[in-house]
């Protein structure tokens, strides 16, 4: 099996099938093999014998699909870079990426760039320039070669790279295309919800586009206005539907969603954080005929190692919910704090090994030292998720340290209080998640200011979340802004997060 001679194949038997569909354009099988063919040929002329990482930066553009079937023909990497980042970010990736070449979509600020850039308008000149000559196969990205690398979150303040290789590619969709009723089916129609940038999207686009079926693209405006949304929803056909439990329940708050707005809808696909019961519960409701799979997972592993389908008596006899079952080439081990495994039912740290782990963090080996090790000869990597096995059942407890998801993003906190930290009159601060059922609702910062004359009002807050915009993304932003003289201490003399959590409550 091979990912990208399995596209073309699809190219070949279906040219005119649609690969993907995002509001008003649809890229076909043909379009998007044969503009890869070119944009490979185009980077591989121009970038002989270099194999750094190329970054291509948009939103849900067809350009991006074919960008990055392009990048790996000609043997780069590429990082997705979603457009709704702030500056501050996307310069943290670049500079760390060591990337020769970025593929923009969408207009970028020139301060970012400082190597070879294709727009929009170079890359339609590529796709439209009539060479029929296919790339040389030989300069693909091989098996232990890096796919892609995903930023995430990271505690310094700075996001850093997990390094995806072919293989773990390989081994991830060889198992999930077969999970829920996914092989009933070839020609499915994915429902994607999460920008490219997020290794979420990595399970409906290549599920979608190995299996040959259409890949259906939300976007973040769409998402922010669920009328809008649904109507979209409503046109798409979906089958699969791959989301966060955020993402179902905020459409799971309106009425309206329900078989009626998604009739050919036969299965959804969660993971990034925890399915709750009631959310389960009220989809098997609302979608008598759609199959509810939990699959659990960090970028670092691949998207997701276990899974698990969530029907009616799991539903209504287990609490909380089971996260699955390791795929076959992964070993899911729990290990106490001196890294030695613990007897079953016992409570430990997450570790994953096998097939799925990434080699990795990009250019950043202590990070890589610290997470990940060879676990007998396979390659492993440590959660920081609690958690305990029930026979080969996984069930997931939390995090050991200050990760977070907020509605299905990965932050980590330190990430947040770094950053505030470089604000201007910012002499210390403390984010605390502000949890109801056990979700977390929003973040609340408690800013100690240098001035403590700063303007505490109404006005004031706003001002410093504006500030704060430009070193973070929108969705790691603290909703309430909370300025105080000193932090309450524990007896070690250490910040009291517990008591701070008691104020946001
Ligand atoms: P990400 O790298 O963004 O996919 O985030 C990975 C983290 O999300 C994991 O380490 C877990 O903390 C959390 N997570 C992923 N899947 C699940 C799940 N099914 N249930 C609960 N938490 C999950």
């Amino acid at each position: 099996m091979d990912i990208i001679e399995t596209i073309d194949g699809h190219a070949l038997r279906h040219p005119d099938k649609l690969a993907h569909i995002w509001r008003e354009n649809t890229l076909t099988y043909a379009q998007l093999s044969q503009w890869s063919d070119r944009l490979a040929n185009y980077i591989t002329q121009k970038f002989c014998g270099d194999r750094s990482p190329v970054i291509v930066y948009g939103h849900k553009q067809n350009e991006m699909l074919v960008s990055f079937l392009g990048c790996v023909k000609a043997g780069h990497a590429y990082i997705p870079i979603s457009s709704s980042l702030p500056t501050d970010r996307i310069s943290a990736i670049v500079e760390s990426s060591k990337s020769k070449l970025m593929i923009c979509i969408d207009d970028i600020s020139s301060d970012l760039i400082d190597n070879e850039v294709l727009d929009c308008k170079a890359l339609s000149d590529i796709f439209n320039c009539g060479c029929e000559l296919p790339p040389d196969k030989s300069h693909r990205v091989k098996e232990d070669d890096v796919y892609y690398i995903i930023y995430t979150s990271g505690s310094t303040g700075k996001p850093k790279g997990v390094q995806i290789t072919l293989q773990n590619l390989h081994s991830f969709i060889k198992w999930a295309h077969t999970l829920g009723n996914l092989p009933s089916r070839k020609d499915h129609v994915f429902l994607n919800t999460a920008p490219f940038s997020f290794d979420l999207s990595v399970m409906d686009l290549y599920l979608s586009l190995y299996t040959g079926s259409t890949l259906f693209s939300t976007d973040e405006k769409m998402i922010a206005d669920i009328r809008g949304l649904f109507a979209f929803l409503n046109k798409s056909n979906a089958t699969v539907c791959v989301c966060t439990p955020s993402f179902a329940d905020m459409c799971l708050a309106d009425r309206s969603f329900h078989n009626g707005l998604l009739p050919s809808l036969q299965c959804f696909l969660f993971c990034g954080e925890t399915l709750m019961n009631k959310t389960a519960e009220e989809l098997q409701i609302r979608f008598p005929n759609a199959q509810v799979v939990n699959l659990y997972g960090p970028t670092e592993a691949t998207v997701s190692v276990t899974a698990v389908t969530i029907d009616h008596d799991v539903c209504t006899h287990i609490s909380p919910l089971p996260v699955g079952i390791s795929k076959s080439d992964c070993e899911i081990l729990i290990m106490d704090s001196v890294g030695q495994p613990v007897q079953e039912g016992e409570h430990g740290e997450i570790v994953i090994a096998g097939d799925s782990v990434s080699i990795g963090y990009y250019g950043n080996t202590e990070m890589t030292n610290k997470c990940f090790f060879n676990w007998h000869g396979r390659r492993a990597y440590r959660t920081g998720d609690e958690g305990y096995l029930k026979g080969p059942m996984l069930y997931y407890c939390g995090r050991l340290d200050f990760q977070i998801k907020l509605n299905g993003y990965r932050i980590e906190i330190e990430d947040i209080e770094n950053n505030i930290r470089r604000l201007d009159g910012v002499a210390n601060a403390t984010v605390v998640p502000s949890v109801v059922g056990g979700k977390i609702t929003h973040l609340v910062a408690f800013v100690i200011p240098c001035d403590m004359d700063i303007d505490r009002t109404l006005k004031g807050t706003i001002a410093f979340k504006q500030k704060l915009k430009a070193f973070l993304p929108e969705y790691m932003i603290p909703r309430k802004i909370v300025f105080m003289d000193r932090f309450p201490t524990n007896t070690n003399g250490k910040i009291d997060r517990k008591a701070l959590a008691r104020e946001v409550k």
